[in-house]
């Protein structure tokens, strides 16, 4: 995120299968309702993995429920008598696992939908889950962990339409899923819209049907995205087609009132991709990309996994030269999105390199002096460090969404400049290539950066991510300046 300024086999069977289970079989324990995160400890569940969302809306303007459905396949890591989901809904009418009626009980204070499957779910074996719900987008309760500061609107609510801002613990607002980074999956969303509007959502448009006045949308991702960046947009929205590096097809979807202004930034994009691609070594990760520019978006952009989200007027403005947040959404593809973080205390690795990348563009292309992007980055992160700690250990939970750039950018270039650009390079290059479509820890990164270098980087970049007093710059003793007083 940018802040402000800155078919599955389905065995019901219980008798045990196969020569790895000879030993005792499992008995049916309850799957956890938690993932045990230290940053948000209520959100998660335990038990299982998802590999699919695929989510159904009716969408009739002037009303906030939404008869809804979602299907779910995922695959049990350990031998379930019952298991949970994250969840708010105005009502959950109906729960099958493997096609039976399951028992199911829909807590929205403690935001879990707890699912009791007629039959014991076997270890390692696939599951299906079809629950049918009714969406409300007024039921916005504020994130448990930083109520007083929640001012999203997470079902944003726009000019007859409406789009999803879910990160960073929010987006089982939409469905029920399980919220948390490490746990990524394919999503897909089908819409029914009255025929004068148009949807966007992650990935590509796989069919579009009109009956009457409704029109249905289908789209869905490739690869699976964590569900902090699942995006599905309503509105009246043009949209604008492009291509890529190798081809790479190109969709963005702009309010219609304002898409011939937004013209010239988005025909920044395919520079932009070229740009990061040449400075990864790495093809851009997913099936597609673009933008989308819609109102009531203020004071932030989000990641949308191949759909990046900004306010219209940022993208609909004449200066071509404000890019930072355009190329730090950009970067969020890689770090965030195809490599998205272990826990909620890994979120330097999606924030920091994007903002690193950002900077590094914007020298590269004479709009900034790296040294002075590097200097402001250091002065707010004393400033930030002294209140909020260190980005690795971040005191307040909302520091996800905006804290932990600066010191996860600084570490980078302090290890660019422990090794040299092209060894960084590798680093880089590597640690993308062996944890994209995977979820990476601050570890994975030292392990990565100690291997290919052949350094043990490991104290300087402990220091940054997980220090209480910030580190000094290799090579500019002249910035260090005193922490200030702890507020
Ligand atoms: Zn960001």
């Amino acid at each position: 995120m940018h802040l402000g300024k800155l078919a599955t086999a389905v065995l019901l069977s219980t008798a045990v299968a196969g020569p790895a289970a000879a030993t005792t079989p499992a008995i049916p324990t309850p799957g956890a309702q938690t993932a045990g995160d230290r940053v948000f400890p209520g959100l998660g569940n335990g038990g299982y993995d998802v590999q699919s969302y695929n989510v159904a809306y009716d969408y009739q303007p002037g009303k906030t429920q939404m008869a809804s459905s979602v299907d779910i396949v995922a695959q049990a890591k350990q031998t379930l008598s019952s298991f949970s989901l994250d969840a708010v809904a105005k009502q959950v009418s109906e729960v099958t696992v493997n096609g039976l009626p399951a028992t199911f009980q829909l807590d929205n204070a403690k935001e879990k939908l707890v699912v009791t499957p007629k039959v014991p779910l076997l270890h390692n074996l696939p599951f299906r889950v079809h629950i049918v719900f009714a969406a409300d987008r007024a039921l916005e309760p504020h994130s448990p962990n930083f109520p007083e500061l929640d001012h999203f609107d997470h079902w944003t609510d726009w000019a007859g339409g409406f789009e999803l801002m879910g990160q960073p613990d929010r987006s089982h607002l939409f469905f029920p899923m399980n919220d948390v980074p490490s746990d990524k999956a394919r999503v897909s969303f089908k819409v029914t819209v009255p025929s004068n509007l148009q949807a966007a959502a992650n990935g590509t448009l796989q069919s579009k049907q009109t009956k009457g006045n409704r029109t249905t949308y289908v789209f869905s991702t490739r690869d699976p995205i964590p569900t902090h960046v699942a995006q599905l947009a309503v509105g009246h929205l043009t949209e604008i087609k492009g291509k890529g590096p190798h081809g790479l097809p190109l969709r963005s979807y702009v309010d219609s009132s304002k898409a011939k202004a937004a013209g010239p930034r988005v025909g920044l994009v395919p520079d932009q991709l070229r740009w990061v691609e040449h400075q990864l070594g790495s093809k851009y990760p997913f099936e597609t990309y673009g933008v989308l520019g819609v109102g009531g978006v203020t004071g932030y952009a989000l990641e949308s996994a191949t759909l990046s989200m900004f306010n219209v007027d940022y993208l609909a403005q004449p200066n071509t030269q404000d890019v930072a947040t355009m190329v730090h959404e950009l970067i969020h593809q890689y770090f965030g999105n195809a490599v998205s973080v272990r826990t909620w205390d890994d979120m330097w690795i999606s924030e920091g390199h994007a903002s690193y990348y950002s900077g590094v563009y914007q020298a590269d292309k004479g709009l900034v002096k790296l040294d002075d992007f590097m200097h402001n980055a250091y002065n707010f992160e004393v400033e930030n460090r002294a209140t909020y700690g260190p980005p690795g250990r971040p005191a307040d939970t909302l520091e996800v969404l905006g804290g932990t750039n600066a010191g996860g950018l600084l570490m980078l270039n302090d290890v660019n400049h422990v090794v040299g650009a092209k060894k960084f390079r590798e680093i880089e290059h590597t640690f993308f290539e062996r944890y994209r479509n995977k979820a990476a820890s601050t570890q994975d990164y030292i392990d990565v950066a100690n291997e290919v270098s052949g350094k043990d980087l490991t104290a300087l970049i402990k220091s940054w991510i997980y220090g209480k007093t910030t580190p000094v710059p290799l090579g500019h003793p002249d910035w260090a300046q005193p922490a200030p007083h702890q507020r």
